[in-house]
């Protein structure tokens, strides 16, 4: 049976196009996938193809939202597809098909994102079909050995689930209704990057049956620099995460209303 602090039913970005809504909030993300751009186009001219598959080849978007940085991931990818592809026959443009999955979660604007579809497919150098696919990352999206290239962009950082021992009162990895770690006792944190781990795991293993022999799989996530284990410890930590604190209080507002 799913948790009742599963988020896969709960969580989404804001849709539509107002002030308000994800399309029109998406600078850091965005600021990210710029930083990544070459990383990102090394990472796909490593895919190594097998004879006869690269006339129709699969990509995936998972954690995809809606909005420009959507559309700007799929086409960097087929763009440099394109053109390996093109290195690998010789420099001709061999005849290729591109199938690109939107995937996020069956919360997510799809109405948005299929209405600029065509308009994007139509404005960008090269061309593809694509489809929705509604669902959790965190589970099996695609059949077998079916994908060539999964990307998943400023999406990792969403647990499937809240940690069941956070939500324990009294216990001592209780964060006391908190939704942020700010300040919170060590056993808080660490239910937290147990439940990553976990997740991690599952979504590599998902990934590992859908994605074929020598296709690639690129994950864009946020971390820590290399020996700072978590943020405990950290004097600069409430600096870092000046966002996350204050929702956390404005949030216990509007807890305290009700
Ligand atoms: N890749 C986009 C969106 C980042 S926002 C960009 O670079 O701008 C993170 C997205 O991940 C959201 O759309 C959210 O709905 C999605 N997401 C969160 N948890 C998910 C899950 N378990 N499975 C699939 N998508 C998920």
């Amino acid at each position: 049976m799913e948790s009742s602090r599963s988020l896969e039913h709960v969580l989404s970005m804001q849709g539509g196009e107002d002030d308000a809504s994800y399309v029109k909030n998406c600078y850091g993300p965005a600021a990210r996938l710029a930083l990544s751009k070459p990383m990102l186009t090394t990472a796909i001219n490593s895919i190594k193809l097998t004879e006869g598959c690269s006339s129709h080849l699969k990509i995936a978007d998972l954690g995809c939202a809606i909005g420009d940085n959507t559309f700007s991931t799929v086409e960097t990818v087929v763009e440099v597809l394109g053109k390996k592809l093109a290195v690998i026959d010789g420099g001709t443009e061999p005849e290729m098909e591109f199938e690109v999955f939107f995937s996020d979660l069956s919360s997510n604007d799809f109405n948005a994102l299929f209405r600029s579809l065509d308009e994007k497919v139509n404005g960008s150098s090269r061309k593809y079909f694509a489809a929705g696919v509604p669902g959790s990352f965190y589970k099996r999206l695609f059949p077998k050995g079916e994908l060539h290239v999964v990307v998943t962009m400023s999406a990792l950082q969403w647990l499937s689930q809240v940690p069941e021992k956070v939500m324990e009162k009294g216990s001592k990895s209780w964060n006391k209704g908190g939704v942020w770690i700010e300040g919170a006792e060590k056993e808080v944190v660490e239910a937290y990057a147990e439940q990553a781990d976990k997740d991690l795991v599952e979504f590599l293993k998902c990934r590992k049956e859908e994605i074929v022999v020598g296709g690639v799989l690129f994950m864009l996530m946020g971390g820590r620099p290399s020996g700072s284990v978590n943020q405990i410890g950290d004097p600069d930590s409430s600096l870092k995460h000046p966002f996350t604190t204050l929702m956390d209080q404005a949030w216990q507002d509007l807890v305290d209303e009700v």
